[in-house]
Formats: structure tokens, C-alpha cells, sequence
């Protein structure tokens, strides 16, 4: 795998955030047929064709946007294309009446715009903890604190956890603002950034194998720093590939974050998203060794039913 576009394989690491993962079914004398072909990825060569049910080649209904690859002759891989955000949330400025009477995000701000990240980052920090008791994790002006919280991490050469928060808050930002809005873009210019500090998929799995080592000892048990940083764990040995391992990994995540967050949360749906991926690409590799991991995560995931429609 090419460790810079760091997506699903095949797809590069822009389409795999703007797309889910999608499984064909089929039956019942229902087929489906792709038509249209635009958004040509040239990283990737993707592109991106509209699905119709179909009856006897007769198309009936539209059944959603897919970016597609073809792997010889009539055989394809797919993801299913976000189109838009699926709230039209505005993004918000500085300007947010809660953010702008906090004093620890106020002297962030001013640490920032000095150039003082090192400095900025607990302010962060401590404005993103007190806000997320109030606010849901995805609310707009929490996710740009989020990504100011990365942003510093990386500033301060913290290369793992900044990629852990960037993995788990760029399909955030794709979802709420969109894939090409300026936090998404900044989001993934920063997760590349970090990686390419690191230097690799293999380096990028043993630092984070190390950050959960150290996560475990000093953190309590389901810690959202430790679920994010394992998570980041599991994506990396996914970009290795390292199924097994990853799934393992991916699987505590979101065992732990069903737990400690609940179902729903925007952070267990991000862990979830990325273990069913994992078992996507897993599954298209079929490799003997990785199928118990595949199945019991599988089974975990409770989820054999792909999207069919919009
Ligand atoms: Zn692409």
C-alpha cells in the first residue's frame, strides 16, 4: 500500500473520508447497475457512478452514489459516497457565544495566534473538556477544538496521539461540514503531516502500540484518550496489514466506547465506521489467518446488512 494515500485500500485517504463502507447484496430477481462516471480521483482513480436497482436491466429506482474501482473484467470495489453533510450545521466562529465567554479558550486563542502552540494546547484542552460535558462531541464549535487539540499535538511533535485525534475527528468534520471544507482539508494535511514525521505504517503502529503501553499504566480503564489512541493503533496495523491485530484493537475500541460513551456517540460511531472497514478489507483479501478475527468482529458488529438505500 502506498503509505502516503493512507486510505482503504485501494482507495487513497481523501475518498475514503468523504465515502462508508458498503457491502453488495442482492437477490430476489433485483440487480443493480452503475451509471454515470465523474469525480475521477488522481490519486486513487476512482470515481464516482450512481447506483440503480434495476429489474430485467430495466432501471426502477436510484439507490445512492458509490465510489467505485474497477478490479477486472465485471468485478469492482465500492464505497458509499457522502454526498453532504447530513446536518447543515453552520460552521461557527471564535465569535460562539459559549466559546467566547471561556477564559481558557480565550488565552488559547491568544497563545495561537502568537505562534505558541505548545503553549495554547492545555488551554485547549481544558475548553474541550469542559465542553464536551455540555455539548455533543460533534457539535461544530467542539470539532473545531478538537482539531485545534491535534493541530497542537503535531505542533509539539506528539506525532501519535496528534494522529489519533485527527483520525477520529476528520470523518467528524467530513460529516458535519463536509469533505471540502477548509477544517476538513486542515484535518487532513495535519494527519499527513504527522505521518510523514513518523515515517510508515510499521513505525506509526509501534509509537502508538507504545502511547496505548503508557495509556494503559497512567490512564483509568476506557479512558477516551486510551479508546482514541487504540483505535489509531488499529488503523495503523490495518495500513500495515495487519488484520488480525487490527481488528483486535479496533474491537476493544469500540467495546470499550459502547461502554464507557454509549452506542450513539459520535466517537464509538467513528470506531465502529473503522473496525467495519477493517473487516471489509480483510475480507477482500481473504486471507485464511484473519478470518476468525473477521467473523467474530463480524458478529460484533451485528451488521451484515449493507445501506441499499439513501
Ligand atoms: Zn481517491
Amino acid at each position: 500500500m502506498d503509505e502516503e494515500r493512507r486510505g482503504v485500500y485501494p482507495f487513497c485517504g481523501s475518498c475514503t473520508a468523504s465515502s462508508v463502507a458498503w457491502r453488495v447484496t442482492g437477490g430476489g430477481g433485483f440487480g443493480g447497475r452503475f451509471y454515470g462516471h465523474r469525480d475521477i480521483c488522481e490519486d486513487c482513480g476512482s470515481s464516482v457512478r450512481t447506483l440503480y436497482r434495476t429489474l430485467l436491466w430495466v432501471p426502477l429506482a436510484r439507490s445512492g452514489q458509490f465510489r467505485i474501482i474497477p478490479t477486472g473484467g465485471r468485478t469492482y470495489v465500492a464505497r458509499k459516497v457522502i454526498d453532504r453533510p447530513t446536518e447543515s450545521r453552520e460552521p461557527v466562529s471564535a465569535a460562539d457565544p459559549g466559546l467566547a465567554a471561556d477564559p481558557s479558550y480565550r488565552q488559547a486563542e491568544s497563545y495561537w495566534e502568537a505562534k505558541e502552540p505548545g503553549q495554547a494546547l492545555p488551554f485547549y484542552q481544558a475548553a474541550l473538556e469542559r465542553r464536551e460535558t455540555e455539548l455533543p462531541a460533534d457539535d461544530p464549535a467542539t470539532l473545531q477544538i478538537r482539531l485545534r487539540v491535534a493541530q497542537g499535538l503535531l505542533a509539539t511533535g506528539n506525532y501519535g496521539r496528534a494522529i489519533a485525534w485527527f483520525e477520529l475527528v476528520t470523518p467528524q468534520l467530513v460529516r458535519v461540514f463536509g469533505a471540502n471544507h477548509e477544517l476538513t482539508r486542515a484535518a487532513n494535511e495535519g494527519a499527513t503531516g504527522a505521518r510523514l514525521m513518523v515515517g510508515g505504517p510499521r513505525s506509526e503502529a509501534s509509537l502508538l502500540a507504545d502511547i496505548v503501553a503508557v495509556d494503559r499504566a497512567e490512564l483509568p480503564a476506557r479512558d477516551p484518550q486510551l479508546l482514541r489512541d487504540q483505535a489509531a493503533l488499529g488503523r495503523a496495523l490495518l495500513a500495515g496489514g495487519r488484520i488480525a491485530e487490527a481488528i483486535e484493537a479496533l474491537s476493544a475500541a469500540l467495546v470499550d466506547a459502547e461502554d464507557a460513551l454509549g452506542a450513539d456517540h459520535p466517537d464509538t460511531a467513528v470506531y465502529r465506521a473503522a473496525l467495519r472497514d477493517t473487516c471489509q478489507v480483510g475480507a477482500a483479501r481473504g486471507k485464511k489467518r484473519d478470518l476468525p478475527a473477521i467473523e467474530s468482529a463480524r458478529r460484533l458488529l451485528n451488521d451484515e446488512a449493507a445501506p441499499t438505500d439513501t
